[in-house]
């Protein structure tokens, strides 16, 4: 009988243990269902569609490479998992594990009509296995990141099965074209094209491409004005290279690379709080912010002001240079995801939620996980994060990490100012007449949110 394998966000074909598993069975039949139903509120946002409509094609590209095709449905999984292994006679699924809350739930539903059989592999380790020497599973990241060096498995030696068997009949498939993942109009990712690969071959390239750069990535990741991290977020996303190749491809590269390995080990520690707590994205894990008094987001001045921020037009030059390259590329740098974040909460005292739900549908990496913690984080409402009275100095955190020629690429109206003006051209008395006003004060912002964390210590 042939056996299904079910796609998720693994879409890639080497070191991914639920195809060897399928493969090694007899006949496949990949499947991928398009399932908004059962994310319901936390469907994929715009930007991951984009990303998914072309990581699909990819996909199925490599697939009919060895013979085999990738079967497309959409609706509930659960239902549509039960169609496909109607039609081909097939009792067994291999899938590799998800931690999102409605995933755990699906994949239980299915667990109960179908032998779903789920495999590790999109971690680094499997998430809650890390653990303190009591068993325990880690709320903090440092020593998670330490103790996760420890059991760190050493290179695996799975790679691509040279042949996928084909059933002798396939079952029917959707046209990926039918979905209308891509944007229409407006066509908001003409920008996004030039910038990513999506697929396991963009994956790859991305990989060979840092690894000149991995042994210094210390001092120059925090630049956004380079290049200086590896821009592999959306490729591990969605599942299209291992952590663990792209772990042991690097470690070897000297330097600074630690560095680089403790961040791709927030990722599993994100995944990890996730399995501790679920509704983490939506809910304050230090519960006093519940009732922290956030400005009303139903009065319009308030929504004014986050419609300026989403469009990059605070005042704040590094703010909207961010905020204009998450628009326009679907990706933003990590120093500037901290300002731009910290920006939203701390100096317009929005709550941190409306920024996740906007980095949800903007990121082509956007992550339940992850997105979710370093919110929190940046808030300080999270179980590993800064106290809410740290406020970073966006003008400060600009002139620190040199952003004048980033500022210059994605804020073009202050393109012609020099690196003296760039960050602040408010202050040094040149700002032209088509960049706004900052929509407030330094002072007047920090003092601001300083009175209302008080109102809750
Ligand atoms: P590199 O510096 O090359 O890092 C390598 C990999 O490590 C990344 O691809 C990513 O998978 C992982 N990583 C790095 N930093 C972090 C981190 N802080 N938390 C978790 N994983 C990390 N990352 C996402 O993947 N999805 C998100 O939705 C997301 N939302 C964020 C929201 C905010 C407010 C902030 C401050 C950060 C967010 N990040 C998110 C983390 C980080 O900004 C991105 O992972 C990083 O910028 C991706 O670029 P890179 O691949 O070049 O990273």
């Amino acid at each position: 009988d042939p056996v299904i394998l079910w796609f998720r966000r693994d879409l890639r074909l080497s070191d991914q243990h639920a195809l060897v598993a399928a493969a090694g069975e007899g006949p496949v039949v990949p499947v991928y269902v398009l399932d908004d139903e059962t994310a319901k509120h936390r469907k994929m946002g715009g930007a991951s569609r984009w990303w998914l409509h072309h990581s699909l094609k990819s996909l199925d590209k490599s697939l009919r490479e060895k013979g085999s095709r990738l079967i497309l449905r959409r609706g509930k999984s659960e239902d549509e998992l039960a169609k496909v292994a109607k039609d081909v006679g097939a009792g067994r699924v291999h899938c590799v594990r998800h931690y999102e809350p409605w995933w755990r739930n699906a994949e239980r539903a299915i667990a109960k009509s179908l032998d779903l059989v789920c495999h590790d592999g999109n971690y680094l380790t499997p998430p809650g296995s890390v653990t303190t020497g009591s068993g325990d599973p880690y709320k903090i990241y440092t020593p998670f990141w330490r103790a996760l060096k420890e059991v760190m498995p050493p290179a695996d030696p799975l790679n691509r099965p040279r042949e996928i068997a084909a059933p002798s009949k396939w079952p029917t498939s959707d046209d990926l074209d039918d979905w209308d993942l891509l944007p229409t109009k407006p066509n908001w990712a003409t920008g996004f094209e030039p910038v990513w690969t999506p697929g396991e071959d963009g994956a790859r390239n991305r990989i060979d491409n840092f690894l000149n750069r991995a042994s210094d990535y210390e001092g120059r990741r925090d630049l956004p004005s380079e290049e200086g991290t590896s821009r592999l977020s959306p490729h591990l996303h969605f599942g299209e290279v291992s952590p663990s190749f792209v772990w042991h491809r690097t470690a070897d590269a000297g330097g600074s690379v630690w560095t680089f390995l403790g961040e791709l080990a927030w990722r599993d520690y994100a995944q990890n709080v996730i399995l501790q707590f679920p509704e983490y994205p939506s809910k304050n894990a230090r519960e006093r912010f519940d009732d922290f008094e956030w400005r009303d987001f139903r009065s319009s001045a308030v929504r004014g002001e986050y419609r300026a921020w989403t469009k990059g037009r605070t005042g704040y030059p590094i703010v909207d240079a961010g905020m204009r390259q998450l628009w326009a590329t679907g990706w933003m740098h990590n120093r500037v995801r901290m300002i731009a974040a910290s920006f939203l909460i701390k100096h317009l005292l929005i709550d941190w939620r409306e920024g996740e739900q906007w980095f949800w549908d903007t990121l082509v990496d956007a992550d339940y996980a992850s997105n979710g913690c370093n919110w929190q984080w940046v808030a300080g409402t999270g179980i590993d994060s800064n106290m809410f009275g740290r406020i970073m100095a966006p003008l400060k955190q600009s002139e620190k990490f040199d952003a004048a020629a980033y500022i210059r690429e994605w804020v073009p109206e202050l393109g012609h100012l020099p690196d003296g003006a760039i960050h602040d051209p408010e202050a040094a008395g040149c700002r032209p007449h088509d960049y706004p006003a900052k929509l407030i004060g330094h002072r007047e912002a920090r003092e601001r949110a300083l009175a209302a964390n008080d109102k809750i210590r």
